[in-house]
């Protein structure tokens, strides 16, 4: 089926129209009528080739919600109609540890992204959710729960578990103090989330302005970290750090504000490598850590969590004609605090 999108021809190049094919669903594929896809930080690492290499022409997106236009004849877990979401993988080898445990974004052989990654049977070019259709594994597909709005789900697919999955693993507790370092798309979801879990909440921001919505979303405290007064009044403070900022900085300032046995978890991936000190880990018994999404069971876990505590993404809703223009904003930090894209714009 010939299906309108936009892709990057070349890292260089802004996004733009283009027409992809997708397949009618096989036996056990699941086709997905996009309704909206959220704009992920990643997207603007990867259509740039600010990780290395990528294969264009990219259509990026992998937060994406809508709901199933077609099954393939075996599939058992959706039928037509149902409200569905796809996140930042399709596939994986099935068959390693990772993925027998559950943990298929960490899968031995290499995930599937959802893309700018090739298909593992026929080697084509996966393409992503700035489109307005996907066929998908149903084994790789989760369910929206109905009380999440459908345009401020879609960043839970990837915001939401990226930020989830490490707090479950590192076992973030009610009462624990957090801090969430950038107020972004992954930074206002860990807001939300670690305080439905019952955490004391502390963003830690380059931009004063975003005070007032820091709290409105739910932390207990905001602190700028312009102000070098910041790291003196908070030093020892958290049992948790964590970082989602999209740009190069300086981990060693933030260490110190751990407690002794504190974790810092890294989630943000700039394109750049910064210097560590062992100071600040070795004195305090503290842990620099990271983490990378999570598995398709971790986020289906993840949508009925929201669901049940009521948290969903605070978004600004975009026509694709717009994303260009998203990107420019995300880069300044201008974010409040997910762009989505309407795919009915296409
Ligand atoms: P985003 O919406 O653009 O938010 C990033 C935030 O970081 C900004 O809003 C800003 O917050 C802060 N920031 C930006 N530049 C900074 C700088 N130079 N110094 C300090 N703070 C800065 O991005 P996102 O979509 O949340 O993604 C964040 C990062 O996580 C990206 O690198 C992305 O690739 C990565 N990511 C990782 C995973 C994973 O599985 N680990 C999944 C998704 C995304 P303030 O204005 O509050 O300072
Ligand atoms: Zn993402
Ligand atoms: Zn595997």
């Amino acid at each position: 089926m010939s299906t309108p999108a936009y892709a990057a021809a070349s890292a260089k190049a802004p996004l733009a129209p283009w027409t992809i094919e997708r397949r009618a669903p096989s036996a056990h594929e699941v086709q997905i009528e996009i309704r909206y896809c959220g704009v992920c930080h990643s997207d603007i690492h990867q259509v740039r080739g600010e990780w290395g290499g990528g294969i264009f022409p990219m259509v990026p997106g992998h937060e994406i919600v809508g709901h199933v236009g077609a099954v393939g004849s075996a599939v058992t877990k959706f039928k037509v109609g149902d409200t569905v979401g796809v996140g930042c993988f399709v596939d994986s080898c099935r068959e390693c540890g990772a993925c027998r445990e559950g943990e298929e974004q960490y899968c031995e052989k290499g995930m599937t992204a959802t893309y700018n990654s090739v298909e593992r049977g026929t080697r084509t070019p996966t393409y992503g959710g700035y489109s307005t259709r996907i066929v998908v594994d149903e084994n790789y597909v989760l369910r929206v729960p109905a009380g999440i709005p459908l345009d401020r789900a879609a960043p839970l697919l990837c915001a939401g578990i990226t930020v989830y999955s490490p707090m479950r693993h590192y076992g973030v507790d009610a009462g624990d103090r957090v801090a969430v370092v950038g107020l972004g798309g992954l930074g206002h979801m860990a807001v939300k989330i670690a305080r439905a879990i019952g955490a004391h909440v502390t963003v830690l921001s380059t931009s004063p302005s975003k005070r007032d919505d820091a709290l409105r979303l739910g932390a207990d405290d905001f602190a700028a970290t312009a102000d070098k007064t910041t790291f003196k009044r908070l030093a020892g403070q958290f049992d948790f750090i964590i970082d989602t900022v999209s740009a190069p900085h300086d981990y060693n300032a933030y260490l110190g504000l751990l407690r002794r046995d504190g974790t810092m978890i890294l989630v943000g991936l700039p394109d750049q490598p910064v210097p560590l000190s062992a100071g600040p880990l070795v004195m305090g018994r503290r842990r620099l850590a990271g983490s990378l999404i999570g598995g398709i069971r971790e986020t289906q876990e993840m949508l009925d969590f929201c669901a049940e505590h009521g948290v969903a993404s605070d978004i600004e809703l975009i026509p694709i004609e717009k994303v260009n223009e998203a990107y420019e904003r995300m880069i300044r930090g201008d974010v409040r605090y997910r762009f989505v894209i309407d795919c009915a714009s296409f």
